[in-house]
């Protein structure tokens, strides 16, 4: 299959081309845990048993998310790496400030979340993620397959769940009885670092909280990267 036709293919078969045409070694997911990672894990353990995916602990997390990598490894054949930043909270704190993630959340993302995510990405091929374009503006476009450079080095990122909605994402939790965040039952419909992730009003638009009132709407994983 060319690249240009997974724009088409079902969710099993980007997952089936993606393991096919990698190196179990040079293939991960990253998440966060949030409903579209667990639907795209559980998936991606029914191609791939046993499939890599790397979590960034920033170190801000609420301990709900912290605890999803002991369910989550329960409930299906994944496998997890913690990957956590060079700098620790304290030093960062020492360096940069307290509160780095409310006068330059900036800094504090590329410290924090991009950094450690081009470390995993300079020993991959390919990169998983769960994006999906009805998650907001910024999100509206994401193609299937995108041609990344990390460090002038060639990685694939691969969106299979892109036409997926926030529908499709709990019917398919629901359905299969997954495991998921419980701050989801507390009006956060999406879940970040605890200091950047607000309650959303029900109803509301899906990241509305997360960096609530900053203008920021991205970590920066998906936009610099
Ligand atoms: S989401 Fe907030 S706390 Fe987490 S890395 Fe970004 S700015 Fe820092």
């Amino acid at each position: 299959m060319r690249t240009e036709e997974l724009e088409h293919a079902d969710t099993r078969r980007i997952l089936e081309w993606s393991f096919q045409t990698f190196a179990p070694d040079r293939i991960a997911l990253s998440s966060a845990f949030g409903p579209s990672g667990v639907v795209l894990m559980h998936l991606a353990s029914q191609v791939s048993p046993g499939v890599r995916v790397f979590f960034v602990d920033t170190g801000f997390h609420f301990i709900e998310t912290l605890a999803m990598v002991d369910r989550l490894q329960a409930a299906m054949d994944v496998r997890i790496d913690v990957v956590r930043p060079a700098i620790s909270v304290e030093d960062q704190a020492e360096r940069f400030g307290e509160a780095l993630y409310r006068s330059d959340p900036d800094r504090c993302c590329a410290l924090r979340k991009v950094a450690p995510t081009q470390r995993v990405l300079r020993g991959l091929d390919a990169w998983i993620s769960a994006l999906r374009r009805d998650q907001g503006p910024s999100r509206a476009h994401t193609p299937v397959y995108e041609g990344k450079a990390v460090d002038g080095r060639p990685v694939a990122k691969i969106n299979p769940l892109v036409r997926w909605t926030n529908a499709d994402v709990w019917g398919h939790i629901f359905d299969h009885g997954l495991p998921y965040n419980p701050l989801h039952d507390e009006d956060y419909p999406s879940v970040g670092c605890a200091p950047c992730t607000q309650r959303v009003v029900p109803g509301g638009d899906e990241r509305a909280g997360r960096w609530a009132g900053s203008g920021k709407t991205e970590c920066g994983l998906h936009t610099l990267i």
